[in-house]
């Protein structure tokens, strides 16, 4: 079912989000702003209709089941412990998404192979819970 579009107050609060955490993880948006713009828009729209800008690029059986959880809650738990953004929002500058922290197994690693950070200094605020996340991803694989 197509996402109902954004309110114009929850666009710009994600906008400014998105801009906002570039800064702080050290990645950029991807190069292409049709890329960008759809994530955005779809966060946006999970921000009206659910509350919580729950992650728009994975499927959930029960998205109001979901949001009880703070796991793909943007910016999700892939982000800020492995600085991994599956949607490819916060990229690389050439628009490739961060793998190197991932576990082997993660479907990111299997999908672009090993992606180094440039900007190691930045980001990982949650890097701590690595392994609780991989307890959940074997329980509740989402
Ligand atoms: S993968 Fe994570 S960081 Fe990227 S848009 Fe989805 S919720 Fe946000």
């Amino acid at each position: 079912m197509p996402q109902p579009e954004p309110s114009e107050k929850s666009l710009l609060r994600m906008q400014k989000f998105v801009a906002n955490y570039c800064e702080k993880s050290g990645t950029v948006t991807h190069p292409d702003p049709e890329v960008t713009e759809a994530v955005v828009k779809g966060l946006a729209s999970n921000a009206d209709v659910l509350g919580k800008p729950l992650c728009p690029c994975r499927f959930y059986p029960d998205k109001q089941e979901e949001i009880k959880y703070r796991t793909w809650i943007c910016a999700c738990d892939d982000m800020q412990i492995y600085k991994y953004c599956h949607c490819l929002l916060f990229v690389t500058p050439e628009g490739q998404p961060i793998t190197e922290y991932l576990p082997e197994d993660h479907e990111g690693r299997r999908i672009y192979g090993v992606i180094e950070d440039p900007t190691p200094d930045k980001g990982r605020p949650l890097r701590d819970k690595a392994a609780e996340r991989e307890i959940e991803r074997r329980r509740r694989p989402s």
